[in-house]
């Protein structure tokens, strides 16, 4: 990284967040241990149909009252996030644990807003939401989003082996919401150099990961590195916050109910364009990052990549 003196500004503030991260090939089959550290009285597994075998398994190895809700929606619609809260009444757990992307674990976070819970999370595309302290919730067509330490997860736990089975085309577009935390860290007017640099760090890895795991599904080792690039993602989002580019996102999924990452693949490179031209202070940090044409390298890469290219072509 070579900045001009000017770029870096060494008066900021930054929000170093609490929580412990266990991340690793197999790392799942250490859920019970982390969960049972936790002391629960109750708990409550949530995740997606894709994910249904590993949560019995858990539910099975824990030796206290558990429940599952298995089937999450896009966007975290508030009908959803009601039933859920029946059931939290009901059993009263102590422990909430998501297994699967972000939707998953917005669900988890919006339990965790409304009821006093720790909050245990099984990541596997690279939304990065569970590195955060934003909650989404949906209802009416309008996403509402908002932060609260209550929501931040007590652990992290990473198991690349649970994102091989994630589809081309969810691993790719997922892909494009992690490199959109990190970019739109770069013209946010008040993040931090410790977030900028991580940011200008994330991207180039997450760029040559997806790469990879674009070129064989099953390679492990991408996939763990992808997986490490959504966390870094995620830590950026929950320090830098969100600007345009989030926000944009946020009113389309909310109104036309459109993937999440998909959106990201087809925003991500007119954002950078925009912000090329009316933020020139972005305009070293993108550089760095994405090579002297920023906008035209995310363009190449979406296209290599066969991201969609127009909001037109994403299903909804
Ligand atoms: P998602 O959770 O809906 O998952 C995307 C797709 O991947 C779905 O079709 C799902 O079925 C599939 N999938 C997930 N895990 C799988 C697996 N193990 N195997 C096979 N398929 C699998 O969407 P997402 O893109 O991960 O997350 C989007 C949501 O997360 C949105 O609601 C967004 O607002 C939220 N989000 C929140 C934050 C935050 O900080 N609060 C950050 C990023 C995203």
């Amino acid at each position: 990284m070579n900045l001009p003196d000017e770029v870096m500004s060494l008066d900021f503030i930054h929000d170093q967040l609490p929580g412990r991260i266990v991340f690793g090939a197999g790392r799942r089959h250490g859920a019970p241990g982390e969960i049972l550290a936790l002391g629960p009285s109750g708990v409550l597994i949530i995740g997606g149909a894709h994910d249904a075998n590993m949560i019995s398994d858990l539910a099975s190895a824990l030796d206290v009252p558990t429940e599952t809700i298995i089937g999450v929606r896009p966007h975290v619609p508030a009908e959803t996030v009601r039933d859920a809260l029946v059931t939290v009444d009901r059993l009263q757990p102590n422990v909430v644990v998501t297994v699967g992307g972000g939707s998953a674990t917005g669900l988890g976070k919006m339990i965790a807003r409304d009821r006093v819970v720790a909050l245990v999370t099984v990541p596997t595309t690279s939304a990065g939401s569970e590195m955060t302290p934003i909650w989404g919730t949906t209802e009416g067509g309008v996403k509402q989003t908002g932060r609260s330490l209550r929501v931040l997860p007590s652990v992290v736990i990473y198991d690349p082996e649970l994102t091989i089975g994630l589809p081309q085309a969810v691993t790719v577009n997922s892909a494009f919401n992690a490199l959109a935390h990190c970019v739109e860290a770069l013209w946010l007017t008040d993040t931090s150099p410790i977030a900028a640099e991580a940011a200008v760090s994330a991207i180039g890895s997450i760029i040559c990961c997806v790469e990879n795991v674009a070129a064989r599904l099953d390679d492990i080792d991408a996939r763990a590195q992808l997986l490490y690039g959504a966390h870094r993602a995620g830590t950026v989002l929950a320090s830098a916050g969100t600007g345009l580019l989030h926000k944009t996102a946020h009113v389309l999924g909310g109104m036309f109910d459109l993937d999440h990452g998909a959106m990201y693949a087809v925003l991500t490179p007119h954002m950078v364009g925009h912000h090329l031209i009316t933020t020139p202070t972005a305009q070293p940090w993108l550089t760095d990052a994405l090579g002297p044409h920023p906008k035209a390298a995310l363009d190449e890469l979406a296209n290599r990549l066969g991201a969609p290219r127009s909001l037109a072509e994403i299903d909804f």
